[in-house]
This record gives C-alpha cells, sequence and structure tokens, in this order.
C-alpha cells in the first residue's frame, strides 16, 4: 500500500509530497509540530496535543492554519488513508511559502501545512521497553525557548546522533549547573533510592510532553510520590530507575546513564507499572 501525505489542502502521494523550496519551514525552520499516537485507529490525547500546538503557533504568531475541527478531520482522514492503526501522526505547521527575508512575510501569505502518518512496530516497541535503554549525555546547547515545539532541532538531531555513535538510543541534555534537561525527543525522570520519582518542572527548561502530562495523573492514581524539581547527572547515575516518556516510546525504562548501569541494571518496577498503566489515563479520541 502506497502512503499518503496532506500537504497545503491535498492528499499526495507521500513520495511525491513537496513543499516549495522558499517555504519559511524549510529556510528558517520557522514552523512548529506535534506528534501523536495513534491507537486503534484513532488519535491519543488528541485535545491536549492541539492545546499545546496553539501555545506553540501563538508564541511564534503564527497564524492557526484552520479551526481544530478542521484539522482533527485531517489528522483523522491522514491516519484513515494510511490505514495506520498503532503508529504516529506528524503535523507540521509553517509560516508559509514567501520571498527569502528574515522578518515575517506579509499577513496574507497563509501558513503552510502538512500531515503524515505512519505505523509503529508494537512488538518491537514491548521488546525495547523489556530491556530498557541506554541513555548518554551531552552539554545543553539549545535556544531557551525549548517550551516550544517548534521544527528548529539541529542540537536535539546533533544529540540524538551522539547517542547512536554512542551505542545508545537517546541523550540527556545537561545544563550548566549539572541539571538534567530533557531528552533529544523525550522528557527524562528517575526513581530515587527512597521511591520518590523526579521530574525537571515544565518551565522553559523543557518542553510540556504530553506524555509527562498524562503520566502525572498516572503517578497520582498510583499513589506514588512525585517531586517536580530537576534533578543532577550525580543523582540520575544514583537513582534506582530512571524512564524517558514521549508519544510514540509511552514510557521506556533507561537502563544505562554514560555506560553505568541504572540501580540493578534491568528495566524499574515503577517504570513498568507506570507504562502499564498509561493508556488507562490517556484520552482516546
Ligand atoms: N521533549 C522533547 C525535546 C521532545 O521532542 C518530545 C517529543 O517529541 C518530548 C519532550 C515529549 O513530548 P510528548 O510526550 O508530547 O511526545
Amino acid at each position: 500500500m502506497s502512503r499518503i501525505a496532506y500537504v497545503n489542502g491535498r492528499y499526495v502521494s507521500h513520495r511525491e509530497a513537496a513543499v516549495h523550496v522558499e517555504d519559511r519551514g524549510y529556510q528558517f525552520a520557522d514552523g512548529v509540530y506535534e506528534v501523536c499516537e495513534v491507537r486503534d485507529g484513532r488519535l491519543v490525547d488528541e485535545r491536549r496535543h492541539f492545546d499545546r500546538l496553539a501555545r506553540s503557533l501563538g508564541e511564534l504568531r503564527i497564524r492557526p492554519p484552520m479551526s481544530r475541527a478542521a484539522l482533527g478531520i485531517v489528522l483523522r482522514e491522514t491516519v484513515r488513508r494510511n490505514r495506520v492503526r498503532a503508529g504516529i501522526v506528524y503535523l507540521q505547521v509553517t509560516r508559509g511559502v514567501a520571498r527569502r527575508e528574515h522578518a515575517f512575510p506579509p499577513s496574507s501569505v497563509s501558513p503552510s501545512v502538512v500531515v503524515t502518518a505512519r505505523a509503529l512496530d508494537l512488538a518491537g516497541r514491548d521488546s525495547t521497553a523489556e530491556q530498557g535503554i541506554a541513555v548518554v549525555t551531552v552539554a545543553e546547547n539549545r535556544w531557551p525557548r525549548v517550551d516550544i515545539k517548534s521544527v528548529s532541532l539541529l542540537p536535539n538531531v546533533l544529540a540524538k546522533e551522539a547517542a547512536h555513535e554512542a551505542g545508545a538510543k537517546e541523550a540527556w541534555f545537561v545544563d550548566a549547573e549539572g541539571y538534567v534537561t530533557e531528552g533529544s525527543s523525550t522528557n527524562a525522570w528517575i526513581v530515587t533510592r527512597d521511591g520518590k520519582i523526579l521530574t525537571r518542572p515544565a518551565d522553559h527548561g523543557i518542553l510540556r510532553g504530553i506524555t509527562r502530562t498524562v503520566l502525572l495523573d498516572v503517578i497520582a492514581a498510583q499513589q506514588l510520590t512525585l517531586e517536580e524539581r530537576a534533578f543532577t547527572v550525580e543523582e540520575a547515575y544514583a537513582a534506582r530507575e530512571a524512564f524517558v516518556t514521549s508519544a510514540s516510546q509511552i514510557v521506556m525504562p533507561v537502563v544505562r546513564i554514560d555506560g553505568r548501569p541504572v540501580g540493578n541494571g534491568a528495566p524499574g518496577l515503577v517504570a513498568s507499572a507506570l507504562r502499564r498503566d498509561f493508556h488507562r489515563h490517556a484520552e482516546l479520541g
């Protein structure tokens, strides 16, 4: 079956899907995106993803390309046309196509919209979660507005590549004070020796992950102790458990940090229980 992409009002063959060379997303990374999990062919946490999209667009003063209802229809139709039952749907909105000038184009320029969908190998993801993943730490080198889900991801790309070259699956950014901010495409968490779950507050230093937000409900329902505070790399080395969260990985246990085993070097009980219960708390659209 051939894949289909939505590009500016049309459903086109994925192989031929293209945007203009002067799209500001291409020229300046002047755009934002969302990644939503698809489960049973339905969108997971659509409302929260649309809330965050509206916020990202607002912060960058990009006009919403269409109503939420219309965008919801496009996402669903892209999922349907690609026959995705379990996977992800990707949505990108840029400031549109205009002659290459740094300053904003005239307000008559329409934002560009691209939507793609693809299946994920759930069995593969589950078996990765049973093994756990390795992470490495890298120096934080991103701009101070990583709370905006912008397509400007070069530091994240370089960090992920550094992780792969070190035989790891994810990189954790560490700020100048030695505190972990987040992963290159995930939020970062640890469980301390005395059973407290720590994750950095969602200020401007991290992206407020939708998975992170839902997980706060799972943690409350499981009556676990949460401390929303930054933790250092040393605390992570000494942790009983560690894990990362994102829409495509849900809760993924971390078993090595910079080559050192976390806890006993196997996925922890807390991470596994949170992963198991996650979808009971997520909204299925
Ligand atoms: N942090 C960063 C930098 C990300 O890129 C992502 C997801 O892409 C996340 C955190 C997790 O966000 P979510 O749970 O909404 O997927």
